[in-house]
């Protein structure tokens, strides 16, 4: 083997001509997706989660009146004295959903509860805690300013502000927004359909008792939990031999129903490797290499319309390539966003071994030490197909390709799990 080592994106390195660097791979596949624009009426809490795909104007202020922050009195902030105390009227009370009708003359005042309407004539509110009731009469004392303790009337949103525009994500602080102005329904895009198998002669479905060298398909879980959280409707295929006609059925089908069609296995050099063959025949390859470990030989290209993922078949390196380049082309397909990864620094707790020359994602575990800086350990055995390690880590550990090893103490680049969903 040569010592040559394989420089950035583009060279030449000991398994072929190619290799493209991470950010690289991923601009050319976000470069190749057009965003769905079909959209669909949908009820509110059927919109969590979804993308937005009109924009929502505000018909109405929210909140619709000017109303109390405070439990205590509404009155003139003309009344209120600049030294010692006064005594106002109490001529009645306003409550959430019962206004007080009346009008808040000079020298009176009425009791008012947190989000009731302040009535007209009062523009300011005095905190229960700090009045004397008196019955039938409220004293106050200084050090009030007019207009406190009330909140205006449009001070969330105002009528004819654009709320949201099309491809907002909607939150759960979203529906609350939205249903405050009253809206039973929303436009929304039509989720990704993305279908998936497995390939290899050795996988076994669960439930099936095991032959020898053969091992459960356990890509397809892993899968259907990233694909159900990213929220797309999904196709499982199965997982299908090395056959090359059963793997041309699959993809045509795949690429027949979905949006995305997405494999694992079948993607190195070996002899049984048919995907990018098929691929190349029956759609367009994109490319093959990336200078990363775990995931290098990754494909992507199209079946038609539809957008195509080759994954390696090692556990984690499907994990890794699905959050670095999948889960991105998903948000773009749904909702016309790129999003870059969000990373944190954190100090790594042990050395961490890493070869220049291609980027590296180790699985790590994220805590924040006494001092309140976040470290970052490593998450049990950090071979390719020890899924164990992405079951125990909390974050990625993202070394960028130019770096070699790293000592305890280090400044290291962490992409946290519960960023990725
Ligand atoms: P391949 O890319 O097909 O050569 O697979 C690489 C490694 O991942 C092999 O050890 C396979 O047995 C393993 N592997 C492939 N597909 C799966 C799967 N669906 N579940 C678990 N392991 C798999
Ligand atoms: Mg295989």
């Amino acid at each position: 083997m040569s010592s040559q080592i394989p420089a950035k994106g583009g060279s030449a390195d000991e398994q072929g001509p190619r290799s493209l660097s991470v950010d690289e791979a991923r601009r050319r596949i976000l470069g190749e997706i057009t965003p769905i624009t079909t959209a669909e009426r949908v009820a509110l809490r059927a919109a969590l989660g979804r993308t937005l795909a009109e924009t929502l104007v505000a018909r109405c202020d929210v909140p619709s009146s000017t109303n109390s922050a405070m439990d205590g009195f509404a009155l003139r902030g003309s009344d209120l004295p600049a030294n010692g105390t006064t005594e106002l009227e109490l001529v009645g009370e306003s409550l959430a959903g019962h206004p007080f009708h009346g009008e808040v003359a000079s020298g009176r005042c009425v009791r008012i509860m947190t989000g009731a309407p302040i009535p007209t004539g009062a523009d300011t509110v005095v905190m229960q805690e700090q009045a004397e009731d008196l019955a039938g009469r409220v004293r106050i004392g200084s050090g009030h300013k007019p207009g406190q303790n009330v909140r205006r009337a449009g001070e969330d949103v105002a009528a004819g502000d654009a709320l949201f525009e099309p491809g907002r994500t909607l939150t759960p602080a979203d529906l609350g927004l939205i249903a405050s102005l009253g809206l039973a329904e929303v436009m929304v895009r039509r989720r990704p359909r993305v279908a998936f198998f497995s390939t290899g002669d050795e996988l076994r479905t669960i439930g099936q008792p095991l032959g020898e060298g053969e091992i459960y398909d356990s890509n397809r879980y892993t899968l259907f939990g990233m694909l159900t959280r990213v929220g797309v409707d999904i196709l499982d295929l199965g997982a299908i031999p090395d056959v090359p006609e059963q793997l041309e059925d699959a993809l045509r089908r795949g690429s027949a129903e979905a949006d995305v069609v997405i494999t694992s296995g079948g993607v190195s050099v070996g002899e049984a490797d048919y995907v990018k063959d098929l691929l190349a025949r029956i759609g367009r390859m994109g490319f093959w290499k990336i200078a990363m470990k775990p995931g290098r030989p990754l494909t992507f290209g199209h079946i038609g319309e539809c957008l195509f993922f080759g994954l390696p078949g090692n556990p984690v390196a499907v994990m890794v390539t699905f959050y670095q380049f999948v889960q991105p082309a998903l948000l773009k397909l749904a909702t016309g966003r790129e999003e870059p990864p969000f990373l944190v620094e954190a100090e790594a707790m042990c050395r961490l071994r890493k070869r220049p020359g291609r980027t590296e994602f180790l699985r790590g575990t994220l805590t924040r030490g006494a001092d309140g800086v976040l470290q970052v350990d490593l998450a049990g055995r950090q071979g390719s197909g020890v899924l164990r390690s992405m079951s125990l880590a909390s974050c990625f550990i993202l070394l960028p390709e130019e770096h070699g090893d790293l000592e305890p103490g280090e400044k290291v680049l962490v992409q946290p799990f519960e960023a990725l969903i």
